[in-house]
């Protein structure tokens, strides 16, 4: 049994609503592939707003660590993940200029009287997960690339020859 979240997202900017919750990764079957185990959960917090030039958005914030796996060690690998996305409500894409469209500050999002919350933040966290994840060094044995702690000196001996 899935819950379902829904919102009229322009009123919903309007009104600077808040809306702020968890969502369980049981509840986000597209992203059960990228996982090594099916555990833990999301925390959301969407805030409707009025931004620069009037338009309506809505800022998305996504707090948690993602169960994945490394694809060097195979191990599990905790992502944290931190989203904060700026979508701007437009009655259509058609109305967006090229210049809108190369702005990275922020994203489009289609106004709906029934905006499924729950999908939206399905989709910013497979957005937000990394293609190949990769531990920063893997520890274990047979790992491919071994760990290699830098020495200070060899980090000295760097700055030295900049
Ligand atoms: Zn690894």
């Amino acid at each position: 049994m899935s819950q379902q979240v829904v919102i009229d997202s322009l009123a919903f900017a309007r009104d600077a609503r808040r809306l702020e919750g968890d969502l369980a990764m049981a509840d986000m079957p597209r992203v059960h592939d990228l996982l090594t185990e099916v555990s833990g959960s999301v925390h959301y917090r969407l805030t409707g707003r009025i931004g620069a030039l009037g338009k309506s958005q809505l800022l998305l914030q996504l707090d948690c660590f993602v169960p994945l796996r490394c694809q060097r060690c195979m191990e599990r690998l905790d992502f944290p993940l931190h989203v904060e996305s700026v979508l701007e409500l437009v009655e259509s894409e058609a109305d967006l200029t090229q210049e809108d469209l190369e702005d990275d500050s922020r994203d489009f999002l289609p106004a709906e009287k029934k905006l499924d919350v729950l999908a939206l933040i399905e989709d910013e966290v497979i957005l937000a997960l990394p293609v190949v994840p990769r531990h920063d060094s893997c520890s274990l044995p047979g790992g491919g690339e071994k760990s290699v702690k830098e020495s200070p000196f060899a980090v000295l001996a760097g700055l030295s020859k900049a």
